[in-house]
């Protein structure tokens, strides 16, 4: 099959702006973003995913998070109306959490599942339980880390398909893990690994590493090649998903903010680099760049 494959480059990012509020617009109409993860070991990995949502140009945060880290997230972040989940021993989420998040549904317009988050069965149940409530709300799905697990543990048991297209963002480990293809086999041929996955699963996947491939379930395919190998840090694919996250809320297809999320990261990292050095920078530091780049860009 020969696809023709987009450039993320700049004519492209033009060609399709980034949706804007009105300048009177209020932090409703910015959109509202739910991140939902972080376990006692990582805490951190949401803290990251939720300032990139705002960097991003996001209105509104909710946190969802272990009930042990809450306060910590809540004094770390202080923009986010912070809510704590009850957790499993093995530091999952229990499914008592539903009943927390469920009413969110109605009121956030982009959620993101899986920064930090450490038992991959309990979360891909819990990812099952909220996935038809974000679906009949309509709100715009990211799945990234163990999130992506609910394609492993489906609840009949039977291939996961999405009922409606969710954003997913493996590095090609994970693309492995989740296919069961050998991650070699992923590194030689990102492109219709990309595009299978992204056709039986009905995703639009992100497969990020150095070169980036976008698939989308009707068989578009994009790439990105730049930024620089400082990226490859910890913590760098949670800034990622969290813009990607922030751009959806702001109205945003799933694959406009997956191409302009890739494009951003990246060229937020050439810039670090020109100013820091190439390693050594944070993954913290990636998202102040973004609302700069933004505007350049566009
Ligand atoms: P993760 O592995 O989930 O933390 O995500 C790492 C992020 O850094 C992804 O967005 C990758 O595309 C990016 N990245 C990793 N290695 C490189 C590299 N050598 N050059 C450019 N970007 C990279
Ligand atoms: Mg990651």
């Amino acid at each position: 099959r020969a696809t023709a494959v987009h450039d993320i480059d700049t004519a492209l990012l033009r060609s399709w702006p980034v949706p804007m509020p009105a300048v009177e617009g209020d932090k409703e109409i910015r959109g509202h973003v739910l991140v939902v993860g972080g376990s006692s070991e990582m805490p951190g990995a949401i803290i990251l995913a939720a300032t990139a949502a705002l960097r991003a140009g996001a209105g509104k945060l909710t946190i969802a998070t272990g009930q042990s880290v809450a306060q910590l997230v809540a004094l770390a972040m202080p923009e986010a109306r912070v809510i704590g989940l009850p957790e499993h021993a093995s530091d999952g989420f229990s499914l008592d959490a539903v009943a927390s998040l469920d009413p969110l549904a109605e009121r956030v317009d982009a959620v993101l599942l899986g920064p930090g988050m450490r038992d991959e069965p309990a979360t891909a149940r819990l990812v099952h339980a909220l996935l038809p409530r974000f679906d009949a709300a309509g709100t715009a799905v990211v799945l990234d880390a163990c999130a992506m697990g609910a394609l492993r543990y489906p609840p009949a048991g039977q291939p996961w398909r999405f009922e409606r297209p969710v954003v997913l963002t493996p590095h090609a480990g994970e693309m492995a893990h989740l296919t069961g293809i050998a991650k070699d086999d992923i590194v030689a041929q990102p492109d219709p690994q990309a595009l299978d996955a992204a056709y039986t699963w009905n995703a639009v996947v992100a497969l990020k590493g150095a070169r980036t491939v976008i698939a989308t379930p009707d068989g578009t395919l994009y790439q990105h090649e730049g930024g620089n190998v400082g990226l490859a840090i910890s913590g760098s694919g949670d800034v990622l998903a969290g813009i990607i996250a922030g751009l959806a809320a702001r109205g945003a297809s799933l694959q406009q903010a997956s191409c302009w999320g890739v494009a951003l990261h990246a060229r937020a990292g050439e810039r670090l680099a020109e100013r820091m050095g190439t390693l050594g920078y944070l993954a913290r530091e990636i998202s102040q760049e973004i609302p700069a780049l933004l505007e350049q860009v566009a």
